[in-house]
């Protein structure tokens, strides 16, 4: 007794605080709130007085607990008094029990700081919120309320049975009862609450629609099972109550958890439409057992398809953004890729520019050197304007310049430009160009793979030290196709690399960006080809080996 009157001076205290509080409820909208919770729980439960045990109050089925348990959930525990008062009023309004003064306000009080433990347990113990139906939320509801409900019937039969309200032989069916109509009156309803929260708070296009083709599958499930229980005469009263899991289980894998609760809450209002009045108490509680199985049963079908939803939607908008992810590095690639491609012709531009200022102030004057040095920065400013311009089209239009090109004089012309760099490495450059065909090619963009392919090569062969470094680019005609193969007796494939080569930014070099091969394959699929590599010798170096259609149009048909 002195912990309830403690708890409740703890109680007067949180009101008075939350009315005291900035942003808690002014007295008015308190006072407004409060009477109105009042007149509607008492309305609620004279129309729900349903099997009442013996003038004591209680029923089989008690929608108000949703209602007290909601208010409490959503105002907080300022408004445990309103819901004492509502109960105290219910009692002698309602009910019209006999208890005493002393009674009616023990056990009233019992069953309002019952309600606001719960309430406190279920917000602050399991962070429930009535506002989101996820399924985290929903288990702790489903498995908080049976056992608070229990507890609180437990001890308000007590207390009737200490008050001489009730003989302590029925105490055990007084709890029972009590335990059902307050748990099936909570599980049923507040669902329904949590479900209209979260469909309010999606934006519309989210909102689950109630497709008039679900539903009707749906009402005619429920029809046709209550049909097979009650109107065959030879069934027991229980036979056919499993077929009602149909249409439930139905509601919640269409509309997930807002589904589940409204077709719970339709199944049950038919069941007591069907058996309220017609059945005595003990079969009534039995159907009411069954509808809680029901209710568990649909509400975790509903709020694990929701959660499925849910991750798949994750899954979506990770895809999605992946995919993001994926297009600016490509795009990323392609501006160092740029980079690369063109600091070539720009440092050989600077070179000539120096050279030609040299030349201009030596003495005697050398104006045709001069002019041929100009000549030649002037041609390598319009090869990295032609690459700029070739790469752009390839990235914006993924289209290729194709026309006849000579693949020997190509080789040929790469080999020559890569003359200085091999020889600075010690590294010789030999061709084999007998039998090149002319091919149908996009001839920048060959290029390009064909001076990554040879720099490679140069800087791999310049490795081996002993022997000296050689690289060696064939081209030849092998059936239908063109082959061009570049091999070089360096250290080999690096195991690091060798298996991812052609993705972007794969490299071993300190300087390297890993964008040659990457680029390089683009291109050379781009021509309906296929490049490739193998070691080529005994000895380790690497042979790359580029197989290209002759004429992409007539590799690919008519
Ligand atoms: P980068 O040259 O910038 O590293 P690449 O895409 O052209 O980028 O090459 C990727 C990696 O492949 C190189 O770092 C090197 O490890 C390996 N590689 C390419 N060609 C050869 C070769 N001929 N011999 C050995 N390793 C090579």
């Amino acid at each position: 007794m002195a912990g309830a009157i403690g708890r409740l001076t703890g109680w007067i205290a949180a009101v008075k605080g939350d009315l005291g509080r900035p942003g808690g409820p002014g007295l008015v909208q308190y006072l407004a709130v409060s009477s109105g919770f009042t007149i509607v729980y008492l309305i609620l439960e004279w129309l729900t007085r349903v099997h009442e045990l013996e003038a004591s109050g209680i029923t089989l089925w008690s929608p108000v607990k949703a209602l007290s348990l909601a208010l409490l959930l959503l105002r907080g525990m300022a408004y445990v008094p309103a819901l004492f008062l509502a109960l105290l009023l219910s009692d002698i309004l309602v009910y019209a029990v006999p208890k005493g003064p002393g009674s009616l306000v023990v056990t009233n009080l019992a069953v309002a700081l019952g309600y606001a433990g719960l309430a406190s347990l279920l917000a602050r113990g399991f962070n429930f919120s009535i506002k989101r139906a996820d399924l985290r939320n929903v288990i702790a509801l489903l498995f908080t309320v049976p056992a608070g409900t229990f507890i609180i019937a437990s001890i308000f039969c007590g207390l009737l049975v200490l008050f001489g309200n009730l003989p302590a032989s029925t105490w055990w069916e007084a709890v029972t009862r009590l335990w059902v109509g307050d748990t099936v009156g909570i599980i049923i309803l507040l669902p329904v609450a949590m479900a209209a929260f979260s469909w309010a708070q999606r934006p519309i296009e989210a909102r689950p629609r109630v497709i008039l083709l679900n539903s009707t599958i749906f009402l005619i499930g429920v029809s046709v099972a209550l049909w097979l229980i009650f109107s065959i005469e030879e069934a027991d009263d229980y036979q056919f109550f499993y077929l009602l899991f149909l249409p439930a289980s139905w509601a919640a894998m269409r509309g997930g958890f807002a589904g589940a609760a409204a077709g719970v809450c339709v199944v049950h209002l038919a069941l007591l439409a069907s058996i309220t009045w017609n059945y005595p108490a003990s079969t009534f509680m039995s159907y009411q057992l069954l509808v809680l199985a029901l209710a568990f049963n649909g509400l975790l079908l509903g709020a694990v398809v929701d959660e499925r939803q849910r991750s798949d939607g994750l899954l979506r908008r990770q895809h999605a953004e992946v995919a993001r992810m994926t297009r600016h590095a490509a795009a990323g690639a392609m501006g160092v890729s740029l980079a690369h491609q063109i600091s070539q012709p720009l440092s050989n531009v600077a070179m000539y520019l120096h050279v030609s200022r040299q030349l201009l102030t030596a003495s005697p004057a050398q104006p045709e050197q001069v002019a041929s040095s100009i000549d030649k920065a002037t041609s390598q400013l319009r090869h990295a304007k032609e690459i700029l311009e070739r790469l752009r089209d390839f990235v914006s239009r993924g289209t290729l310049q194709p026309a006849p090109v000579d693949l020997g004089a190509l080789a040929r012309k790469v080999a020559a430009l890569a003359e200085d760099d091999a020889r600075a490495q010690g590294v010789s450059v030999r061709l084999d160009l007998a039998s090149a065909p002319v091919a149908v090619v996009d001839a920048l963009q060959l290029e390009q793979v064909l001076i990554n392919l040879i720099n490679n090569a140069i800087d791999a062969a310049a490795e081996s030290g002993q022997p000296p470094g050689s690289v060696m680019v064939r081209v030849a005609k092998a059936d239908h196709r063109a082959r061009i193969e570049v091999e070089d007796n360096g250290p080999g494939m690096s195991d690091l690399v060798a298996d991812r080569l052609f993705e972007p930014f794969v490299t071993t070099k300190q300087d390297g960006m890993g964008l040659g091969l990457a680029l390089s394959r683009e291109l050379i699929n781009a021509h309906g080809g296929t490049i490739n590599w193998a070691t080529a010798g005994p000895n380790g170096g690497t042979r790359f080996v580029i197989d290209l259609p002759l004429d992409p149009e007539v590799a690919r048909g008519p």
